[in-house]
């Protein structure tokens, strides 16, 4: 508690902050962002990002997902968020073998054929038909092509709506910096060195 608080206004912003939800208070920055889950990537440093600011998904890639629709348009729809930011990086992980090869490689180490099985446990018919099962991986080969796309699947989605900002940029592992996609100039970030 600050030393000229009342305990009436402490009280207060402690009940504001554990029912945000139920009152209908939005996060911070009104945001919401989608990176990859890889550990080297700083996501409120290099967004400058504070503890109630964002609503963060994570997943492998930072890649526009199922989930990742169903995520933004909830919090898009019900907890006002109005921006979207797409972090990507250099020397992910999805750039690090085809679609093809990860499901044979997949299906050997379970015993199982992945056309078969529920993708939610929740949904039992939710289920990738042939055609679909090493795109469903969404392996990648150029970050910087990536980062763009997944701006224009977000933007072309119909639970999207067209007047919300979305951006993406790039965080390089190298040097602890952002930029846009296919741009050289780069923003440096509070990362510490020992840890770019
Ligand atoms: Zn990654």
């Amino acid at each position: 508690m600050a030393h000229h608080e009342t305990l009436e206004s402490f009280l207060s912003k402690e009940e504001d902050w554990i029912y945000r939800r139920q009152k209908g208070i939005p996060n911070d920055k009104q945001l919401f962002v989608l990176t990859c889950m890889d550990e080297r990537i700083p996501v409120e440093e290099a967004l400058d990002l504070e503890l109630g600011d964002a609503h963060i998904f994570r997943n492998a890639g930072g890649l526009v997902t199922d989930d990742v629709i169903r995520s933004a348009a909830l919090t898009i729809h019900f907890f006002q968020t109005r921006e979207i930011i797409i972090l990507n990086h250099t020397e992910c992980g999805m750039l690090s073998a085809s679609g093809d090869a990860i499901s044979k490689a997949i299906e050997e180490k379970t015993g199982v054929t992945l056309s078969e099985i529920a993708l939610d446990p929740a949904l039992e018919n939710f289920r990738l038909s042939g055609a679909d099962v090493h795109k469903w991986w969404k392996m990648q080969e150029n970050i910087d092509e990536t980062a763009r796309a997944q701006v224009e699947a977000l933007r072309n989605h119909p639970l999207i709506p067209s007047d919300i900002p979305i951006h993406a940029y790039i965080f390089e592992v190298e040097s602890g910096n952002i930029r846009r996609p296919g741009e050289i100039h780069t923003v440096k970030t509070a990362i510490p060195p020992g840890k770019r």
